[in-house]
């Protein structure tokens, strides 16, 4: 296995460094993506690894509902999603070396994608990881975070309520289209990883600055404007009632020292 990640370790070296406790096994984490390589045309394989397909939503399109509405859901599921999917497999139809990397892989390590086609990559792949990821964090059941991942957020953000308002900040602070992300940073080490909130710009992703999304709100007016119109703060007020914390707290276990 001779993949690296953005801090150049291999993936062996990384599981060292991490400690023995970190949580693996039959997750989509930032760790499986080495496996892309053998990445098909499948939304997601058998280990996880995002594909170049649209994934199936785990829930209904009116699942969501009241707070994220079936038609905005619809829309932006199989039309600005699949959007980015049939955008980057275009510009990758004559580099089927980058095609096989998988998405993921080719978010993490944009200086490897020639440069015509990189803003391109950036934006289109970008859209398509963001979003697979932005649907798993959502569910129709209620969530609370759980005792241990809670007493994470509390000590790393004052409380839970404190991490809900520096989150929807990120999210009313970034102009335009982006996205805000709790991720995982200090990776390189496992005594410095901490959780810490961030907003990225377009679909530009966390993965490409070396951190570790483990939560992300879509703030795109796509992604709200039929049902809130101009209302981002209600939009993201909403955010809290379909977050699927115990999704949440596995994206965090899976890179943080257990
Ligand atoms: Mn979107």
């Amino acid at each position: 296995m001779n993949s690296h990640n953005a801090t150049g370790m291999s993936r062996r070296d990384a599981l060292k460094t991490l400690g023995a406790g970190v949580v693996l096994a039959g997750t989509a984490g930032i760790f499986s993506r080495t496996q892309a390589a053998e990445a098909t045309g499948m939304a997601t394989r058998a280990d996880g690894v995002l594909g170049w397909e649209l994934p199936e939503l785990p829930y209904g399109y009116a699942a969501l509902e009241p707070h994220f509405d079936a038609r905005t859901m619809e829309i932006h599921h199989t039309k600005h999603h699949q959007a980015y999917i049939s955008n980057a497999r275009k510009l990758l139809e004559v580099h089927p070396e980058l095609l096989a990397k998988g998405p993921e892989a080719l978010v993490r390590d944009l200086a490897s994608v020639p440069e015509a086609i990189r803003t391109g990559i950036r934006n289109n792949a970008g859209g398509h990881v963001n979003h697979a990821f932005f649907w798993r964090c959502l569910t129709s059941s209620p969530t609370q975070p759980g005792a241990r991942f809670a007493e994470l957020l509390a000590k790393s953000f004052g409380s839970i309520d404190d991490f809900k308002k520096q989150f929807a900040d990120a999210a009313m602070k970034r102009f335009g289209s982006g996205w805000a992300w709790l991720v995982v940073t200090g990776l390189e080490n496992a005594s410095t990883n901490r959780l810490k909130i961030v907003s990225t710009a377009n679909q530009d992703s966390p993965l490409s600055e070396g951190m570790t999304p483990v939560l992300g709100l879509d703030v795109w007016e796509h992604a709200y404007y039929l049902h809130y119109q101009s209302r981002r703060a209600d939009y993201v007020n909403a955010f809290w009632e379909v977050v699927n914390w115990k999704q949440v707290e596995q994206n965090a276990n899976q890179v943080m020292r257990g």
